[in-house]
């Protein structure tokens, strides 16, 4: 049997040892200050356990913050030492999202179940997912005296849920030189639950509020006032029509083209026989790269004004929240083409590279100018209630990641 045949049989027996450990993590609520917890500091001291039983050293990074216990949010990561391959990182995050609604679940979300090929539980898929998987390839390699082709670290971060600034930001703000831009590195924090789907670009995100003031009068006598409805409406209508202007078409993306959709839509006048004087909607933008945020604020302003204008009406536009998107990590780069291969060979599919439209954690990466990866195979249940998670597939993702330790994706 070749190594890679070794690696992929010996990982394919470490199901009940995954459904232990992903025991361990549900059980500890790792929610940040912001979401009303005590941060990840319990669940990090697992997982520096379990790289500590690898035999790794362990590094931290932490980031001070007064609101929890402790005073830190730690961002921790061991590495395997390696051939002179290029360096390879796989980041998790520690951190996960309340339980929500608890009526909505089956079952306890801080207590681990299983069903057949599935777990359940708060952070089973996102990230926990990607803490196992990452962790059992590496010790697949162990176990099989089989050396990785370049160092391989392995890397918990805190604060992903509620922004990363005491979590990846902070890391490279404090530590830039960990990493190089021939490393290959991956964040599996979203995907297909087939695998199918490696991401390596995002758009980015603008939230529009927009308040049209008119004037209030009778539903009779429309003539006497200004309608901020009608003015709305037909500020509604452009929005789609100006999003044709932000960028061609990028084959990366589905839809290839940036979106300006008119979203929510504040309460007008209850009754039907007043024309109302004031109206509140947002849009929700989501541009190509390369199209700066500030381009399509200045152009949604110049022709709601116009709008507003003729209709005798004035309008307001407020950016509720902002994200520019990174640079795209190039398709052909080597973290992107070992996964393709990797995928191909234990899953037997051709995943599809593209781009979402909403931000992750890689755009740190991406922004400090390191190509990343985003991938692992994901359910749809993540932040929901019933989280669950694939045996089978934290498995085959392990498996991929082993195959790139090796160097023999
Ligand atoms: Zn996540």
């Amino acid at each position: 049997m070749d190594q890679a045949q070794r690696l992929l049989q010996r990982i394919g027996t470490y199901g009940e040892r995954m459904i232990e450990a992903q025991r361990e993590l549900v059980a500890v609520p790792s929610l940040g200050p912001t979401n009303g917890g005590e941060g990840e500091g319990e669940k990090a001291a697992i997982f520096e356990r379990w790289l500590k039983e690898l035999g790794l050293e362990t590094e931290h990074e932490d980031a001070p913050d007064e609101r929890v216990p402790g005073g830190v949010r730690p961002n921790l990561w061991g590495v395997m030492p390696g051939g002179d391959g290029p360096p390879v990182w796989v980041l998790g995050h520690l951190d996960v999202v309340p339980e929500g609604d608890r009526s909505l679940w089956s079952s306890d979300p801080w207590e681990l179940k299983v069903d057949g090929d599935l777990i359940y539980g708060r952070g089973v898929m996102d990230d926990h997912a990607a803490l196992v998987s990452s962790y059992f390839a590496l010790q697949a390699l162990q176990d099989e005296g089989i050396a990785p082709a370049g160092p391989v670290g392995l890397i918990a971060v805190s604060d992903e849920e509620t922004g990363s600034a005491y979590g990846l930001e902070h890391l490279l703000k404090k530590r830039p030189e960990l990493f190089s831009p021939d490393d290959l590195i991956l964040v599996p924090d979203a995907g297909e639950p087939d695998g199918s789907f490696i991401e390596v670009a995002e758009k980015s995100m603008l939230w529009l509020k927009v308040t049209v003031q008119g004037k209030q009068v009778h539903g009779s006598t429309p003539h006497k006032g200004v309608n901020a409805l009608y003015a709305a409406a037909k500020m509604m209508v452009a929005t789609r029509e100006l999003a044709q202007g932000f960028g061609a078409a990028d084959p990366l993306f589905d839809p290839m083209v940036s979106t300006c959709e008119p979203t929510r839509k504040e309460a007008g006048v209850s009754n039907i026989n007043t024309v109302p004087g004031r109206d509140v909607f947002y849009v929700d933008c989501r541009i190509l790269p390369g199209i700066t945020l500030e381009e399509v604020l200045a152009v949604f302003t110049e022709r709601f004004e116009a709008i507003a204008a003729r209709e005798g009406a004035t309008v307001e536009l407020e950016v509720v929240n902002r994200m520019q998107a990174a640079p795209a990590t190039d398709p052909q780069s080597p973290v992107v083409q070992a996964l393709t291969r990797g995928v191909k060979r234990v899953r037997g599919l051709e995943p599809k590279v593209g781009g979402v439209g909403g931000g992750t954690v890689a755009a740190f990466f991406r922004k400090a100018g390191l190509p990343v990866a985003v991938w692992y195979s994901c359910e749809p249940s993540v932040h929901q209630p019933d989280e669950f998670a694939r045996i089978s597939s934290m498995i085959a993702d392990a498996q991929v990641m082993a195959l790139i330790y090796a160097g023999l994706a």
